[in-house]
């Protein structure tokens, strides 16, 4: 039988991949290669934009030898990394800078106390932090030879991963990004949807070097003839945490989808009016269809999956991941032991750069099940922050939360956060919600799918979780961890 199949372009921060799927959302083949990450100064992260692109065309090509009849390409990418490259010949002008990278941490302060953090937010749902990409574009504007000039002459560009490979599969036929990347650069008015005249003047970028924004689904160009045996239309472009909303089909105001991997990132549809957050969180496009903008409601935790790593690997607790499982469950509770893995400082909604990690509650016999179940807790209590805070933001608590990414494979993690978050959590059939989004979009672009309704069709839970904990259980180890984490913030 004719199945209709999509290729996903899933270019993350560790790996570059290429998924085939079929339209009912199964995954037919996959190809990954690991991507170097170079860290040339304390806080400074890079990666090669010449290997990101070499990877991942290396992966498309793979996958196309089983399945060349596929119907046209969808992208998705790590956000906020920013390349810089001369028009000319396609030639990256420095490394990625990841957006991890620290660098800019003393230039977004210094506009912080100048008191221009209210308007940068208003206008992009940010907050001036050198995570998004309007300082990284400026430090290589300022800091690598020749590079103002190129711009004076016109031959600059500067682009996402997602623009920066459709520049590379079109041969640079095509300058152009969709809006969810775009709104992550901190130069795109949210609200307006257009790049900001007035934000790009604060950070002294030139608008010449900017791409075309298009909606999610749209005609973001053909494949050149010299990269593959056919030509493809790459017809669905999407940022990693909004292709995983798109993949959780989270289409509804009010819906959440939670990723846990090496961070934790939650998205909360909030629908079609924009609106700033009380609760430092920030506010995103989570996908422009037809022109029509939906918004969410972002947070993120730096360390989730992590902190596993971080007992498996600094400690020696055990050999692979999987068994925090059993030693969680070995023990009744934490005895009072409470791990905020605060080790790259602590995100939403304290957004605090200076915290460090912390176990707390220690005592005579405290054993590594105790800590390696308080560090399965954490991702529960983090979560609950982030959820009361969106509840405060927008009135609305959810239905049911949908989580994904590799650290939802522990069963006592997910009934833990059920219980913590007194809400019901799925975990779809497909756990590659990112590239599932990609492919997904790239779907509606070929016509295939109408509209949203036949994604959310695909949407199957593979397991529930409902809570099962009390009340006053509950507000009893959140209590803790509250307490916890503000000795930790004193
Ligand atoms: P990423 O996409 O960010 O690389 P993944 O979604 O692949 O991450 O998730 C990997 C993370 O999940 C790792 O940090 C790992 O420690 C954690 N992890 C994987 N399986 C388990 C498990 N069974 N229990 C707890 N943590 C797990």
């Amino acid at each position: 039988m004719m199945q209709n199949k999509f290729l996903a372009i899933d270019q993350g921060t560790t790996s570059s991949r290429a998924i085939v799927f079929n339209d009912k959302g199964d995954m037919l083949e996959t190809s990954q290669k690991e991507l170097r990450l170079y860290y040339p100064q304390n806080g400074w992260v890079e990666q090669n934009a010449d290997e990101i692109w070499q990877d991942t065309y290396a992966c498309i090509k793979d996958v196309l030898k089983k399945h060349p009849d596929c119907k046209a390409f969808g992208i998705t990418n790590q956000r906020e990394t920013t390349i810089l490259w001369d028009k000319r010949n396609g030639e990256p002008v420095y490394n990625a800078i990841v957006w991890q990278d620290r660098r800019t941490a003393e230039y977004c302060a210094g506009l912080k106390s100048k008191g221009h953090e209210e308007r940068v937010t208003d206008k992009t749902g940010l907050l001036l932090d050198p995570y998004f990409s309007a300082t990284k574009i400026k430090w290589i504007l300022d800091h690598v030879e020749g590079v103002k000039h190129l711009a004076e002459e016109g031959h600059l560009a500067f682009g996402t991963v997602d623009c920066y490979l459709i520049w590379k599969l079109t041969n640079g036929a095509r300058h152009v990004t969709d809006a969810t990347n775009a709104c992550r650069t901190m130069l795109y008015n949210i609200r307006t949807n257009q790049w900001d005249q007035e934000l790009l003047g604060l950070f002294g970028i030139p608008e010449t070097i900017l791409p075309e924004v298009l909606d999610n689904v749209a005609d973001f160009g053909t494949t050149s003839e010299t990269l593959f045996a056919k030509q493809y239309q790459i017809l669905g472009v999407a940022g990693d945490q909004q292709a995983a909303l798109i993949g959780q089909a989270c289409f509804e105001k009010g819906m959440v989808k939670s990723t846990y991997g090496t961070g934790c990132f939650s998205l909360m549809n909030i629908g079609h009016d924009y609106k700033k957050s009380d609760n430092k969180l920030l506010t995103s496009i989570g996908y422009r269809l037809n022109g029509q903008t939906t918004y969410v409601l972002e947070g993120s935790i730096f360390i989730a999956g992590a902190a596993i790593q971080f007992l498996r690997d600094n400690m020696g607790f055990f050999s692979n991941a999987g068994e925090s499982e059993a030693l969680a469950n070995s023990v009744e509770g934490t005895h009072g032991v409470y791990f905020i893995p605060a080790f790259t400082g602590l995100g939403a909604p304290y957004w605090n750069p200076d915290a460090r990690g912390a176990i707390m509650g220690l005592t005579r016999d405290t054993t590594r099940a105790h800590i390696t179940r308080a560090a399965l807790e954490a991702q529960a209590y983090q979560t609950q922050d982030l959820m009361s805070a969106f509840i405060k933001d927008t009135g609305v608590k959810p239905n049911v939360l949908r989580v994904d990414g590799g650290l939802v494979a522990n069963k006592f993690m997910v009934q833990f956060l059920s219980d913590i978050l007194d809400t019901p959590v799925d975990i779809p059939s497909c756990r590659e919600t990112t590239a599932l989004g990609a492919a997904y979009l790239a779907a509606l672009g070929s016509g295939v799918f109408k509209n949203l309704e036949d994604i959310s069709k695909n949407w199957n839970v593979s397991s529930h979780f409902n809570p099962e904990m009390t009340q006053k259980n509950r507000d009893h180890h959140y209590a803790g961890w509250r307490s916890a984490v503000d000795k930790l913030r004193a």
